[in-house]
């Protein structure tokens, strides 16, 4: 067995990436589009975004679809859609990018975090049992990097204690839930859809909804230029010409532009990423110290565009070998990963020690979830890590990935010796960062 490139050993990848990992994938429509649009100066018309809109709530078979200038905007807008304000608390996992909840701060309202399964990393609904009060008005279920929440556990807790239910699906589109696509299982769901997610259009967000009521409410939140052909409830309409939040939340119309296309050719690229993905994770079944993130074969359960994929690590495999010491050998033989996930988002000083509003302590102090409140979610940084996200299916290239891991795993006794552990400066509160087109 070689020497480990760490060790002063060669690179396992020896093979140049190419556009393996060049994402999003810009054809000639895509700059024609945009440029269609540019040149006819349209980027702050509503027209080439309503046919985006009308085309992606035909791909969910859903009724309504609000586009966004960008996914934090869009829930936003779905939870004043749903009439959550002052007081109200929304329960969501602390294993997500802060958006998921952070918006409900500036209609009044707080966040309790959940714990994660340690399996899905997915929010875990018997901990949202748990974290119930009367105050609770929704759940944001996550499919954190595009693997599905537990959605019918989630939606039985919802139905039985009169909650309303947000899917977060910024990491997930087009994903499959027992065979059903993400966002059309909860009340509301919310797609962000910049550059660095799988289905990549530029900032920019999609909210789509089955319910008249929640997609007017967002309307008359921040899309003040539709009151007037959009709002048919008549409580709505007495407030119609001014955006009821003080939002102005249109996306621009080139995002809009390049959307159209991308939802042509977005479901072929799904497929590649999840052939690529998968033939990636059934080379390494049975090396020891790491485990697939995706859900079980054959249950009808996918992870679409697999957004910023993820393994499990088994550090007891390996004689205790550190993750931190782990992933610095993986990059040292080509292979692109760090330590962790997000950060947990409830032991940010905002839930704690700052006083956002101005009152004199943090808005969520009724509230407050202090170090060793969420187990699971504060020792995955420990246990999961980032694998190569493949965007396209080339077996002879994707072995040179899966051979370099096999030979960290086989070889870890000779990492122990130096191993420090955690390095400062790991980690942090977003995904995108970290897979940066190269
Ligand atoms: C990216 C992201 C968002 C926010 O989307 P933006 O378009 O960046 O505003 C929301 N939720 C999750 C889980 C995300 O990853």
């Amino acid at each position: 067995m070689p020497d480990l490139a760490l060790l002063g050993g060669s690179r396992a990848v020896k093979t140049d990436p190419g556009d393996m990992f060049t994402w999003p994938i810009v054809t000639k429509e895509v700059e024609e589009a945009v440029l269609e649009v540019l040149r006819a100066g349209k980027m702050s018309d509503i027209d080439v975004t309503q046919r985006f809109e009308e085309e992606f709530a035909k791909w969910h078979g859903v009724k309504y679809a609000l586009a966004h200038n960008n996914g934090t905007s869009a829930i936003h807008s779905a939870m004043f859609g749903l009439g959550i304000g002052h007081g109200d608390e929304v329960i969501c996992p602390s294993l997500t990018y802060w958006a998921s909840c952070l918006p409900v701060y500036s209609l009044g309202g707080t966040v309790v975090f959940a714990d994660v399964d340690p399996e899905t990393l997915c929010i875990d609904p018997k901990d949202v049992e748990r974290r119930i009060t009367e105050r609770t008005k929704a759940i944001v279920a996550v499919h954190y990097t595009g693997m599905p929440a537990d959605m019918d556990a989630i939606m039985e807790i919802a139905r039985r204690r009169r909650l309303k239910v947000i899917e977060d699906a910024s990491h997930a589109h087009g994903a499959l839930y027992k065979g059903r696509l993400v966002g059309t299982i909860g009340d509301v769901a919310c797609f962000s859809i910049m550059s660095g997610k799988s289905f990549a259009a530029g900032e920019g967000g999609m909210m789509i909804t089955n319910d008249r009521r929640v997609y007017e409410r967002a309307v008359v939140f921040g899309h003040y230029e539709r009151h007037s052909s959009t709002i048919q409830l008549e409580d709505l309409k007495a407030g119609a010409g001014l955006p009821w939040g003080g939002y102005k939340y249109r996306m621009h119309q080139l995002t809009s532009a390049v959307g159209i296309v991308q939802l042509k050719k977005y479901k072929g690229e799904m497929e590649e990423i999840d052939r690529a993905m998968n033939y990636f994770w059934d080379r390494l079944e049975g090396v020891p110290g790491m485990r697939a993130h995706r859900p079980p074969r054959g249950s009808g359960t996918t992870k679409g565009g697999w957004y910023a994929p993820l393994g499990h690590y088994k550090s007891e495999e390996l004689g205790g070998l550190s993750i931190h010491r782990f992933c610095e050998a993986l990059r040292a033989e080509g292979v692109p990963s760090s330590p962790g996930g997000n950060q947990p988002l409830h032991l940010h000083p905002i839930f704690n020690t700052i006083d956002v509003d101005g009152q004199g302590r943090p808005t969520s102090v009724d509230v407050r979830q202090p170090p060793g409140s969420l187990p699971v979610s504060e020792s995955v940084g420990e246990k999961i890590f980032s694998v190569p996200w493949f965007k396209h299916y080339r077996p002879k290239v994707i072995d040179e990935y899966v051979e370099a891991c096999r030979k960290v795993a086989e070889n870890y006794e000779d990492l122990l010796p130096g191993d420090v552990g955690r390095k400062e400066g790991e980690g942090g509160w977003g995904l995108t960062s970290r897979l940066r087109r190269r």
